[in-house]
């Protein structure tokens, strides 16, 4: 029996929450579930939509499931899913992207797993706002260190690349590849204009990669001819391993080619904690309508059972998926040919007809 923490979200995450467990429990593997709450509801109870019990939750057991949370906009809240990430120290964001038969898309030969580096980069939040005092010291102190002159009214965001976190990255995406068969890693950057920095990332990158050699391929590319060639011959990649910006923006690319948000599932994972999660938001012009699409809600809890090393009711749930999918009759709005089409089926409805497939 597990102990998993569960984390319903707000927006549609209840929703989706509710049709993939029952899913889940589908499969018949012992699930013991910690509800927590976190989001819009805890800011109105609690006035934080993350209180410590979420955390304290996740550290007792060590994986959570999660559906998507809304970012409070200019309430001075950041984003919940960054303060776990940052709490968990969980580095590594993994995301497959999969074709599945029946899903309306021009690419149908991709299987792509993305790991994205999740604390540095552009992404650390280093901010400096235009016209503040600190920002002049900075636009003053760069100019006296090396010259360069930057314009008065500029706004400034740091990016810091270290080694250790470009190393460990790296690794865990060979790591990943070599545990799931996949045959080749590919590392994405922009080193020859960030030499610092990205070019800091490439050399960790074809460090860790001589460790690998004979038994997972490497391969480099920059991030332009990365977007060029992903829409041109996605089949030709496999594990892609980008620091943070990049891959966020990849990772968008890759779901739309396999058609959209709506299917995609991810994962943010430390050395000690795990958090399963579908790629999208928390939708909430969708909100308690029962329309949206589980499957990356659903597709999240295959990644985690496969996590637990769950893998034959990973692969049974997943399958059930993928045949739902196919027969493309019980499937939500966004997998029919037209957005408005009458035989488009509730979140409820297509959980249930993945349920009669497990079975
Ligand atoms: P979103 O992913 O919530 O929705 C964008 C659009 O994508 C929706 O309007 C809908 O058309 C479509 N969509 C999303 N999920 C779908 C599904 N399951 N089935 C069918 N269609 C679906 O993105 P957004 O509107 O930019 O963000 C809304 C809120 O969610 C924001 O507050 C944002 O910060 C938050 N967010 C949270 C997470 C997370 O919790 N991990 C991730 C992304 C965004």
């Amino acid at each position: 029996m597990y102990k998993i923490t569960l984390i319903p979200g707000d927006g549609i995450g209840p929703e989706i929450t509710r049709a993939a467990l029952r899913c889940l429990e589908a499969t018949g593997v012992e699930i013991e579930w910690e509800v927590v709450e976190a989001g819009l509801s805890t800011m109105e109870k609690y006035n934080t939509p993350l209180p410590p019990s979420v955390i304290d939750s996740i550290k007792r057991n060590k994986v959570a499931w999660k559906g998507p949370i809304t970012t409070p906009v200019g309430e001075g809240f950041r984003s919940v899913n960054v303060a776990l990430r940052k709490a968990l120290d969980l580095y590594i964001c993994l995301r497959p992207y999969k074709y599945y038969p029946g899903v309306r898309t021009n690419f149908q030969n991709v299987d792509i797993v993305v790991i994205r580096e999740n604390t540095e980069d552009l992404y650390a939040g280093i901010e400096f706002e235009e016209g503040r005092k600190k920002t002049k010291e900075l636009i003053n102190f760069i100019h006296r260190l090396e010259g360069t002159k930057i314009k008065e009214d500029s706004g400034i965001s740091i990016k810091p690349i270290s080694i250790s976190a470009s190393r460990r990255i790296v690794e865990a995406a060979f790591r990943y590849a070599l545990k799931n068969d996949r045959r080749k890693v590919t590392a994405v950057h922009k080193a020859n204009i960030m030499k610092f920095s990205d070019g800091l990332f490439l050399k960790a990158a074809r460090k860790i990669a001589r460790r690998y050699e004979g038994k997972v391929e490497f391969e480099e590319r920059l991030i332009d001819n990365m977007c060029m060639q992903l829409v041109q011959k996605p089949e030709n990649y496999d594990v892609l391993v980008l620091p943070n910006l990049y891959g966020d923006i990849i990772s968008d690319l890759c779901a739309g080619l396999v058609g959209g948000l709506g299917i995609a599932p991810g994962a943010n994972i430390g050395d000690e904690y795990a958090i399963f999660e579908p790629t999208h938001g928390s939708a909430p012009k969708y909100k308690g309508m029962n329309k949206v699409n589980p499957t990356g809600m659903i597709l999240s809890g295959v990644m985690m059972l496969k996590f637990l090393g769950e893998k034959e009711a990973a692969n049974r749930l997943e399958r059930a998926v993928a045949r739902v999918i196919e027969e493309g009759k019980k499937v939500t709005y966004d997998l029919k040919p037209t957005f408005n089409d009458p035989t488009a089926v509730g979140t409820k409805e297509m959980a249930e007809a993945i349920i009669e497939k497990i079975r």
